[in-house]
């Protein structure tokens, strides 16, 4: 197989572009797509200060890895922000990953836990639970994300989401009926007390991420965390991966539609204005966020459990 733009061997076939790329024009093709959704999108303005949500696996480390090529010439200042949830034989080494990179890039690193924020680990909180593991994760890593980003002062956080990503939250939302939370997928403008989010990626397919890692040297192989397979993702990216070997391009479609509804609602499902937590203060839809209400549910019977 030889690459599309010159006489070397193609290391990538993009199926859904039609076309081969050897290493030196994916690499070059991955960064100048990033570098265009960011642009595109004007997620990273000259003197600004960036967080990086890094956890060491390969979304997240291709991203400090790709941005700090990119932004290097420019008058941009990174953190590396990494949140250990306690998740017991799998995020210890995703850290280590995570302290290399940042180290690798030069770049400050920040580690926060859920364990010293909200007094118990994942592992912990999830003991006997109703509610998903993922649920619980995803709602105190997003929490301590914004609290974290707040106090170090940054204007942006960027997390390593990826295309697979977005293309299968689009999916849960629709399976969901859930319009609108489809709204809120891409927030339009910003709201006070929450540092926007970017995600320089997310036009990217996951498997190129994982390739681009390779071939530069910083692919980190981890288990999968012990908790994915219980959560509707899981099911929806079996899916959409399915789809896509049998169409490729699914993915892209997906995302276009998406954006095709969301141009043609704007009107219909105006941005709704967020109020404060009346017990921590964080920005959130009702009286309190899902966080504090989260706790509430642990604090009653949760240090039974975990001494049990
Ligand atoms: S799979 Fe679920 S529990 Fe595991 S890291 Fe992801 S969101 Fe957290
Ligand atoms: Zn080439
Ligand atoms: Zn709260």
């Amino acid at each position: 197989m030889i690459c599309s733009l010159c006489q070397e061997r193609a290391i990538v076939s993009q199926r859904y572009l039609g076309r081969h790329l050897c290493q030196d024009h994916f690499i070059q093709d991955f960064e100048g797509r990033m570098v265009q959704t960011i642009v595109v999108n004007r997620m990273i303005e000259k003197g600004e200060r960036i967080a990086v949500a890094v956890s060491g696996g390969k979304d997240s480390t291709a991203l400090l890895f790709a941005l700090s090529r990119v932004l290097a010439e420019k008058e941009v200042e990174m953190v590396a922000l990494t949140v250990d949830e306690g998740i017991a034989g799998y995020r210890d080494d995703t850290i280590v990953a995570a302290k290399r990179i940042a180290r690798q890039m030069g770049v400050e690193q920040v580690i926060i836990s859920f364990q010293e924020e909200y007094g118990w680990s994942l592992d912990e909180m999830v003991v006997g639970a109703e509610v998903a593991p993922c649920t619980y994760c995803g709602v105190f890593r997003k929490n301590a994300l914004n609290c974290a980003a707040k106090s170090l002062g940054v204007t942006k956080l960027a997390t390593g989401h990826n295309q697979d990503d977005e293309a299968q939250s689009v999916m849960m939302n629709y399976l969901k009926g859930d319009m609108e939370r489809l709204m809120r997928f891409r927030p339009r403008r910003e709201q006070p007390g929450l540092i926007p989010r970017i995600k320089p990626l997310r036009d990217i397919p996951e498997k190129e991420i994982a390739l681009y890692a390779m071939v530069n040297g910083i692919y980190f192989e981890s288990r999968e965390c012990p908790y994915a397979r219980l959560s509707l993702r899981a099911d929806v990216r079996d899916m959409m991966n399915r789809m896509e070997s049998l169409f490729p391009g699914t993915r892209q479609k997906t995302l276009q539609g998406f954006e095709r509804i969301e141009e043609l609602c704007r009107g219909d499902w105006a941005q709704m204005e967020l109020a404060e937590c009346r017990e921590c203060g964080e920005p959130c839809v009702g009286k309190r966020c899902k966080a504090c209400e989260l706790l509430g549910r642990l604090r009653p019977n949760l240090p039974d459990q975990i001494g049990a």
